[in-house]
């Protein structure tokens, strides 16, 4: 691949004939001035900062930690600093970080693909009993999220996690993040190629790898046969689609990724068969890396470049530029008219059964992952998979056994016939650990549920809605439909208290004639934290009084 100090086709941003400030692309020649975190990168590599934890930082203790490591190159290992308790929203924008900063970690371990055996279920529960005060949240991006972690225990924690096949090797970072999949590939009736093997590949061969461990921004993937994760929400995206001569393979989006400026992926309009996948992904990390944008943080994602470029453009560059060869165009992939979340009972293709469950926003606890392995294993199965909406799939569950396993899983608090309100609702990590956080999510969301289903618990539609900490959307505040924000707004008396700025009406996923998109936000359209329940009901109750038939 080309590095090069001279413009190159692909490397100007802007339309012709318009003279734009340099964007900090590598390509082009841009590599001074840097800002801070891009110095950070340069001067020395993230991945090397485990080196230090385990030789110097462990024994010597927080205090001896390099703040450029510790705001940095840590969370190339999956570890934030945590949010010390007790400091309101208010604060957050005008504290100094180390101010907010405990000298606690979040660690978070990446499952790509959400992928988990009862070895690996059992290290986790351990860990988070052992060293997490028993903490664990699953993510909207399959993976799991321990909380009080000291630094002091990390190089035990990445032993035990590598013993069973698990790492934090950039779980976060301007890095590839963890590759989401779908959580019944491989058994699922409706899939005609698995893609298993192309994710466990990409991980393989690029995880950890130092040709991308410097990229402008995150970096996150998508490959499932189904559309049954977020697909148009990630910079690459793999969807399986059959060609009419070449057959089953997979269609290629780019440049989606929600946060501010929120934006869709668009098809390349390519098919690509299973064995091409690690390549092509490994091409539009390359561009992602050379051609992105540096020098300003808050345009440094992938989707700024598409956007700028143009799909046709990028496809051009990745072709000549990155695989030296012509992609072959193809079909538009089929897309179901509502997310397929895989709650409940289904049938899996060698006739054993899935059942998916879900806890509350996501929120469970190590005790309560030893307590599902246990379940799991009693049942006869051996494997789960996380999904993307906070919830988890048991896999392999003999026919004979699956009532069973419903009512074990509900006994811990694990439910596989929900409400709709906890179907629907999800939250990211909020005021409680989250250092951007201006409101809290978690609690807010477990209250929320438990009032509707106490109100409206027959409520007969799908909604979803998604619960943010700040204007982050962490979980995906804009595809929901109804997008919570976290802000500060005016209160009973005039004061500013945590509340939430709504977005209404978003989806992803959606077949022709019903597009994904954004909900609307809407001036004004506002709630404090404490209304929240009584305005959701309401909403509820006027959408019940007033929809249409069959809506
Ligand atoms: Fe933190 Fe904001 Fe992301 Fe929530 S949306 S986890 S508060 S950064």
């Amino acid at each position: 691949m080309v590095v090069s100090s001279t413009p190159a086709r692909g490397g100007t941003a802007g339309p012709p004939g318009r003279r734009r400030r340099g964007e900090g692309q590598w390509a082009v020649g841009h590599r001074e001035p840097l800002n801070p975190n891009e110095r950070m990168k340069v001067d020395d590599d993230p991945l090397n900062v485990r080196a230090r934890i385990e030789s110097i930082y462990a024994h010597r203790g927080f205090a001896s930690i390099d703040p450029a490591d510790l705001r940095g190159r840590f969370r190339w290992w999956g570890l934030y600093t945590q949010r010390k308790p007790g400091i309101d929203g208010g604060r957050t924008a005008v504290l100094e970080p180390h101010e907010l900063e405990d000298e606690y970690f979040m660690l978070r371990i990446r499952i790509d693909g959400g992928q988990l055996d009862l070895a690996q279920l059992r290290t986790i529960a351990e860990i988070s009993q052992r060293y997490a005060r028993d903490t664990a949240d699953i993510t909207d991006r399959q993976n799991i999220q321990l909380h009080w972690v000291r630094i002091e225990d990390v190089p035990t924690i990445w032993r035990e996690l590598e013993a069973v096949g698990l790492q934090t090797t950039e779980a976060c970072g301007d890095c590839p993040r963890v590759v989401m999949g779908s959580p019944v590939a491989g058994v699922a009736e409706a899939e005609l190629l698995d893609p298993s093997p192309a994710l466990d590949e990409i991980v393989r061969r690029y995880i950890g790898n130092k040709d991308f461990s410097n990229l402008p921004r995150k970096f996150k993937t998508s490959i499932s046969w189904l559309a049954d994760v977020p697909y148009e929400a990630n910079d690459v995206a793999f969807l399986g689609v059959e060609h009419p001569e070449h057959g089953p393979g997979f269609d290629v989006w780019v440049g989606g990724g929600l946060s501010t400026n929120p934006m869709l992926a668009e098809r390349l309009g390519v098919w690509v068969p299973l064995a091409d996948v690690p390549d092509l992904w490994a091409g539009v990390v390359g561009i992602f890396r050379d051609y992105g944008y540096r020098r300003l943080r808050n345009r440094a994602r992938l989707k700024f470049l598409v956007a700028d470029w143009g799909v046709e453009r990028f496809r051009e560059v990745l072709e000549k530029e990155y695989l030296g060869r012509t992609l072959l165009d193809g079909p538009a992939p089929e897309l179901p008219d509502r997310p397929l979340d895989h709650l409940g009972v289904h049938r899996q293709r060698d006739g054993r059964n899935f059942v998916g469950a879900t806890p509350v926003v996501g929120r469970i606890s190590g005790s309560q992952l030893a307590e599902l392995a246990d379940v799991v294993a009693e049942h006869g199965s051996d494997r789960i998979r996380l999904t993307p909406y906070q919830k988890l799939v048991v896999l392999n569950v003999p026919p004979e056994r699956t009532e069973s396993l419903v009512a074990a899983l509900r006994g811990i608090g694990l439910e596989a016939r929900p409400s709709a309100w906890r179907r629907g609702t999800m939250a990211c990590t909020g005021i409680e650990f989250c250092k951007l956080a201006i409101v809290e999510t978690k609690a807010r969301g477990e209250e929320l549920v438990a009032r509707l289903e106490e109100r409206l618990r027959d409520f007969d539609a799908d909604i979803s809605i998604h619960i943010n900490g700040c204007p982050n959307a962490c979980a995906r505040t804009q595809v929901a439909d109804i997008g919570l924000k976290g802000q500060l707004v005016p209160g009973p008396d005039g004061r500013q208290v945590e509340g939430f700025q709504v977005h209404l009406g978003g989806g992803l996923g959606m077949a022709q004639g019903q597009t994904a998109g954004f909900g609307r936000k809407l001036r004004g359209l506002k709630t404090t934290a404490e209304e929240l329940p009584a305005y959701v009901e309401r909403l509820a109750r006027r959408y019940l009084a007033d929809r249409q038939p069959g809506e």
